[in-house]
């Protein structure tokens, strides 16, 4: 399948003429039938419920595009629940699904009367001490350990995640919680990242409804939600399939009927965490080509860098890239597309098969919607982008600005010539 960009270049030509390259661009439109698909594939469900997971693209316009179709936030710092805080997101509204927990966070969790889904069963314990007793309701997050197989391929490998609970410890919490007067329960479990196959979901399903029903019948508890979490990918490759979310909905409904229902558990609420496949397609970086090289390799270099997007650096990862104006043209030259850290790491591309690219071409780098701002840092001291959204109607919004050397030297206040700094 070919990729095709949501932004034309006579639309950047206009862009530009008020936002600098480069920027992040978020597809209003995009955005908006991805959430509704996901609400359709589960309206089956009464209690359903998206908690977006918010480290995935922490922009607080973005999160209230989602907040119409009923999203909650699902937060793991401090920040992230403010966050969730200023745009109304509150009470049965967050989940907190944090791990290796401050104590402050909790507390802070409680303060927004959060949902609390405990990664530890020593955080019971931690919990109870701050806040003086357990609330009412609350969630664990269970890890079953070894691999997470679907058929033969190893999706992923829980028994080396750092996440949840291992099962004697979840049977252990859920009674110990009971006696210390928890009334509601949930479980969660998040077992593999990124999958771009319809089966993942329903897999995970069947692991924690069995496991839900067990629960209940072992330690009485009142199971009143279940927690699938984040993990549906989406295809950064241009030959991958992309999940099908209506599949994924009717699989996990097939096994909420074979487990939930004949165990009188046909009222438990499904909860999703995503994060990837909210965003992801639905946001690009948009750059332009400043440098070109010619040494032993081709180089391109743009005026974006991995502190713009991290994940090529971080993982090799793959992500697309469209130049502009030349969707159609031949990719007939091989090109490394760098930016300018001096990490050699940096490079948005590898031996990549593109047309020609001359100095000025606007580059798309496609479905960094999702973890990507927002692993940005300031190494080398760069300054991050400014995050736009095209909106519906055609029109451009910025829903934050590019980062000043002003922003960067903040924290130097303590210098003694400071306001030399931050002169512009
Ligand atoms: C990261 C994360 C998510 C979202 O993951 P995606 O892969 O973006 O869907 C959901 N829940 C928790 C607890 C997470 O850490």
């Amino acid at each position: 399948m070919k990729k095709q960009p949501f932004v034309t270049l006579e639309q950047v030509k206009e862009i530009v003429k008020e936002y600098p390259t480069p920027f992040y661009l978020y597809d209003e439109k995009g955005i908006r039938a991805n959430v509704q698909a996901l609400n359709d594939a589960f309206s089956w469900n009464k209690g359903y419920k998206e908690y977006f997971a918010v480290k995935a693209t922490p922009n607080p316009f973005l999160i209230q595009i989602l907040r119409e179709y009923g999203c909650g936030c699902d937060c793991s710092s401090m920040t992230e629940l403010m966050m969730s805080d200023a745009v109304g997101s509150t009470g049965d509204d967050i989940m907190f699904s944090s791990n290796d927990t401050p104590v402050e966070e909790f507390q802070k969790a409680a303060d927004l009367n959060a949902i609390i889904n405990l990664d530890d069963i020593t955080h019971i314990e931690i919990v109870e001490e701050t806040l003086g007793k357990l609330p009412k309701k609350m969630s664990c997050r269970y890890n079953p350990g070894g691999t997470f197989k679907i058929t033969n391929d190893i999706m992923d490998n829980p028994g080396d995640s750092k996440y949840g609970m291992t099962r004697e410890q979840i049977f252990e919490a859920f009674r110990v919680m009971k006696e210390k007067g928890v009334e509601e329960f949930g479980i969660h479990a998040f077992l593999a990242s990124n999958t771009v196959t319809n089966e993942y979901y329903p897999m995970l399903a069947k692991i924690l409804f069995e496991t839900a029903v067990e629960l209940k019948k072992e330690t009485g508890a009142d199971i009143k939600f279940i927690n699938l979490s984040g993990g549906i990918g989406i295809p950064y490759l241009p030959d991958q399939e992309p999940n099908d979310i209506m599949k994924i909905g009717e699989g996990v409904r097939k096994v909420y009927e074979e487990v939930l229902v004949p165990a009188g558990m046909g009222d438990v609420a499904i909860y999703t965490e995503l994060g990837r496949f909210m965003m992801g397609p639905y946001g690009c970086l948009v750059t332009k080509a400043i440098n070109e090289k010619h040494t032993h390799k081709e180089y391109i270099g743009v005026d974006a860098c991995a502190v713009n997007l991290m994940r090529p650096a971080m993982y090799g990862a793959y992500h697309h890239i469209t130049v502009l104006g030349k969707e159609n043209a031949v990719c007939d030259h091989l090109y490394d597309v760098t930016g300018s850290l001096c990490e050699n790491n940096d490079k948005f591309a590898i031996d990549r098969m593109l047309p020609e690219i001359e100095k000025g071409d606007y580059l798309v780098i496609h479905d960094t919607g999702a973890h990507g701002f927002a692993m940005g840092y300031n190494y080398n001291g760069k300054l991050k982008s400014a995050e736009l959204l095209l909106k519906e109607d055609g029109s451009i919004q910025m829903i934050r600005r590019a980062e000043t050397a002003k922003d960067y030297f903040a924290t130097f206040d303590c210098f003694p010539i400071y306001e030399k700094m931050i002169q512009e």
